[in-house]
């Protein structure tokens, strides 16, 4: 399994905020999508090869709402891309890493799947597959 740097999420309660103090550092950003099933908007900002992605809860009923309740604004995931997530969840799976997902689901940029922050030395860590356009 190889895994690439992908992004570093925060919990923010308010993107256009956020990506005001990330501009600082010279960061661009990028486009900003709406997930309606998890209640979540998304921002991006481009940092050279990877991301910083931003998670605006838009409803008190989901984990990043519950995380900056509880936790603040701050770091709430770090994310791998992998070539194959199916292939990277069995192996990780048969080396006894806990998993939050056992099976993918569709994400912001292709499949995801969450690793217990256990098995990342307390950060929560995503796998992505991105879907690349065809040849
Ligand atoms: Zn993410």
């Amino acid at each position: 399994m190889k895994a690439k740097l992908d992004h570093v999420a925060l919990a923010v309660r308010n993107i256009e905020e956020a990506t005001a103090v990330y501009e600082q550092f010279g960061l661009e950003a990028a486009e900003t999508c709406t997930m309606e099933e998890s209640g979540l908007r998304i921002g991006f900002l481009s940092a050279g090869g990877s991301q910083l992605e931003l998670l605006e809860p838009l409803r008190p009923d989901n984990t990043v709402a519950r995380f900056l309740e509880r936790r603040g604004e701050g770091l709430h995931h770090i994310c791998f891309e992998v070539e194959d997530i199916r292939a990277a969840l069995a192996e990780l799976s048969a080396r006894g890493v806990e998993l939050i997902d056992r099976e993918p689901r569709p994400g912001a940029e292709g499949l995801t799947a969450f690793l217990h922050p256990r098995a990342g030395k307390g950060v929560l860590i995503e796998l992505v597959q991105k879907e690349h356009p065809g040849p």
